[in-house]
């Protein structure tokens, strides 16, 4: 079967690409945005129900700073009620940078000829999954430019590779990976490897913006990258992770084109991605590109608040492309999922270079180069539970299985109190004196806020365990 978006369509509705930029433009450009009808789209999603593209048209042209206040608040309330206070770290490894593709936003373009190439070795791959274990780490996404010599199986065997490394109490439990889109046979290559989450970022939503910035090479085709993860669910990938790269087109286009893909998903899959995600375009070596869409802080934030609200069930993640305070400040908007202690040139964890220091080893300059730790410090100072659940993925609670948000008391039954126990591994083997008190006390301070008696007593047994040398224990 020949995948196109013609091939996907929303389920009744009429037989229509899944992504219609003039249906779109209509949505925003005739959807009027009163006080009255914000506070009802507030409202919907407060009762956890997803958003139709009408309602995030209603509240992507908010412009009433009251309104927009509001918005975020409810951003907030959606996390604090729905998905309590933990948020789940992780590590970008990138394993090689050679590319045949002409992003022109991307410092590992095939025309850049300033970038210093790299593709790691099985050693290289081990030394540096070593130093990220020996900070903490349990959770990777791999990152890999498109390449001839970066096949499903190369992919299969770096994931097999990065999950074989295990010194002392150090293990990575899930590996994630953001690599370009396969075909359905080369998706159930990776899928045997174990990995977590498949992650393919459109881009930009916009057909004909696409072209301008996708000059050369494979991903020149929209629909090829549109319908990866169609193919990926083809395939029995059921975790998937979307994302649109904001910069390159109108913000509020690309926040309808996310909805859009998570509910075709959703409508025709019966699981919407696990994740999105919403990296700025940020400066790169020898970047020269049109700024006129660039997104301003105030719009950063407001439309990862809408994008909380459109789809209270899908896990969110802000990476460390934006700077500390930002950060600090959108972590409370229900974001899921943050990277710490990144690194993205390739094999600087194990080097300990300073990260951002060589932009044309990188691709593109991250702005919160924090070490893991500080991170961590800075979660617990705002009373944020630091997770390094992998309970899930491991037992197979993933699509249609994985009901995180939707089954009432799942983040009580078992995020919670894995997010605890992995924190309290992290504690016991990582963490110098200082985020230790501060960690310990978040734990007892969660675990008293429990209304399960039979609950907290099994948290607690297994902290003693943890202390007494056991690893990897979960609900
Ligand atoms: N080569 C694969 C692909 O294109 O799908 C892997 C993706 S790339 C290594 C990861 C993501 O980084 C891209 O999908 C893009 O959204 C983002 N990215 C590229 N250049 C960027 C830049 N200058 N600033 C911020 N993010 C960028
Ligand atoms: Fe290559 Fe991906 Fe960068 Fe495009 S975004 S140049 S495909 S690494």
């Amino acid at each position: 079967m020949k995948f196109t978006p013609e091939t996907y369509v929303i389920p009744d509705e009429p037989m229509k690409p899944f992504i219609d930029a003039e249906e779109i433009w209509n949505y925003i450009n005739h959807t009027v945005s009163s006080s009255e009808r914000v506070h009802e789209v507030i409202a919907k999603s407060l009762a956890k129900q997803r958003l139709n593209l009408e309602e995030v048209a209603v509240l992507v042209n908010t412009n009433n700073p009251e309104l927009i206040e509001e918005i975020k608040e409810g951003a907030r309330t959606l996390k604090r009620t729905i998905y309590g206070n933990r948020i789940v770290l992780f590590a970008p490894l990138y394993i090689g940078n050679y590319c045949s593709n002409n992003c022109i936003y991307c410092g590992f373009r095939t025309s850049n000829s300033k970038a210093i190439r790299k593709t790691l070795t099985d050693d290289e791959i081990i030394s540096e999954v070593t130093a990220l274990e020996d900070d903490g780490q349990k959770r990777l996404i791999l990152v890999y430019g498109e390449y001839p010599q970066y096949s499903p199986e190369f992919i299969a065997h770096t994931v097999k590779l990065a999950y074989s490394v295990k010194k002392g109490n150090g293990e990575i439990r899930r590996v994630n990976i953001n690599a370009a889109p396969l075909d359905i046979d080369g998706f159930r290559t990776v899928k045997t490897a174990g990995i977590g989450t498949y992650q393919i970022f459109q881009e930009t939503y916009h057909p004909e913006a696409y072209k301008t910035y996708h000059l050369s090479g494979r991903k020149t085709d929209y629909a090829y990258r549109l319908t990866a993860l169609d193919r990926a669910q083809e395939a029995g990938i059921d975790d998937v992770g979307i994302g649109a790269l904001f910069g390159l087109y109108d913000w509020r286009f690309e926040v309808l084109g996310l909805v859009r893909h998570a509910n075709h998903l959703e409508a025709c899959y019966n699981v919407g991605p696990h994740t999105i995600s919403f990296p700025r375009v940020k400066d790169a070596s020898m970047l020269n590109i049109n700024q006129d869409y660039f997104v301003s802080d105030n719009n950063f934030a407001k439309l990862v608040a809408i994008l909380r609200l459109a789809v209270p069930y899908t896990g969110m993640i802000l990476t460390a492309r934006e700077p500390a305070q930002l950060r600090n400040e959108i972590f409370q908007f229900g974001v899921s999922q943050i990277d710490g202690g990144t690194k993205i040139e390739l094999g600087s964890y194990s080097e300990k270079t300073e990260t951002g220091a060589h932009l044309d080893k990188g691709q593109f300059q991250i702005n919160d180069g924090r070490p893991l730790n500080d991170i961590i410090d800075e979660l617990l100072e705002q009373g944020l539970l630091p997770s390094f659940c992998t309970a899930c993925y491991r037992l197979g609670r993933t699509g249609e299985h994985f009901m995180e948000f939707s089954v009432p008391g799942f983040i009580k039954r078992y995020c919670t109190p894995n997010a605890i126990l992995t924190l309290a591994e992290y504690l016991t083997d990582y963490a110098p004196e200082n985020t230790a008190r501060k960690g310990w006390q978040v734990i007892d301070d969660t675990i008293e806020k429990m209304d399960n008696e039979p609950m907290q007593t099994a948290v607690r047994e297994r902290i003693e365990k943890i202390k007494e040398g056991k690893r990897d224990l979960y609900f």
